[in-house]
């Protein structure tokens, strides 16, 4: 078969029904929400994200193959792969899909170059948010998200804790979810993300999205960014995000707690060092 090892992977994972589509994302606890971000009344099946969605249909409908798609979620997509000019098409869409999402979200992710060991505070008007993740051996996940203004000053921080069985790049970029969910409560709409994972910034600021557990979560973030008027993603070194570190580690009252305009106090000497480094 000439396709590119990529292709091959997903018709694989295609054809084995282990594509992580959002319903399968769900079971295992990975997303909360698994309907089609196209079709709100639908579930993201894997016949839907294939063969049902309206985005999709049409490609189906334009190469007049319509009817191969009658069968329903019935239809197992190993019989559709003995069809196989369609696949073609998918393959081209898989191929073609960095860079679709460079095309639309270009222009709100810019890639951040320098990588300090330490702090710096966000310029201007714009609201930096540091986010990390903790893993603990009982299977407890911490999530950290603090934004500050230029001047160090603290405007939320917000902690949720859950139990899942994530590796830790799953987590980190849950983090960051969880981050870009605050700041518009807060009348925010401008606002620097960073964290220490180099692959998820780096993965964030292309908006390389592929087929995997992580990047059903990156491509939720990329959703969240048509929020704001300005996003950018940071990468700091781990030094740099202790802030984040030490606040993922906070129990919270219940699910998930939020401080405005101040934190916990056992994180306070680390925002406290950072507010001093910028002198
Ligand atoms: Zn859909």
């Amino acid at each position: 078969m000439e396709v590119s090892p990529k292709a091959r992977n997903f018709l694989w994972c295609a054809c084995t029904n282990t594509l992580p589509v959002r319903a399968a994302l769900k079971r295992r606890q990975i997303i909360e929400d698994a309907h089609c971000r196209c079709c709100p009344n639908s579930n993201e099946t894997l016949f839907h994200a294939l063969m049902g969605c309206e985005r999709i249909q049409s490609l189906w409908v334009d190469y007049g193959c319509e009817a191969m798609i009658d069968g329903g979620e019935d239809m197992e997509f190993l019989d559709l792969f003995l069809k196989w000019i369609l696949a073609q098409r998918i393959f081209r869409q898989v191929e073609d899909f960095n860079s679709y999402t460079q095309c639309i979200y270009v222009g709100l992710c810019r890639p951040h170059l320098s990588r300090p060991n330490q702090w710096c505070s966000s310029p201007d008007e714009l609201v930096k948010i540091n986010a990390n993740a903790a893993l603990n051996e009982e299977g407890w996940v911490g999530m950290s998200a603090m934004a500050r203004d230029k001047e160090g000053k603290v405007l939320f921080s917000v902690v949720r804790r859950m139990k899942a069985w994530w590796p830790s790049d799953v987590a980190k970029a849950k983090a960051i979810h969880m981050a870009m969910c605050w700041p518009r409560k807060q009348g925010l709409s401008k606002v620097i993300i960073e964290s220490d994972s180099q692959v998820i910034i780096s993965r964030l600021s292309k908006a390389a999205i592929y087929y995997s557990d992580l990047d059903a979560i990156l491509g939720d973030i990329i959703f969240l960014c048509s929020d704001f008027l300005f996003v950018e993603f940071s990468h700091v070194e781990r030094d740099g995000n202790y802030v984040a570190h030490h606040l993922a580690r906070v129990v919270p009252l219940g699910y998930e707690q939020c401080w405005v305009n101040h934190c916990p106090s056992v994180v306070c000497p680390y925002v406290l060092m950072d507010t001093l480094s910028l002198n």
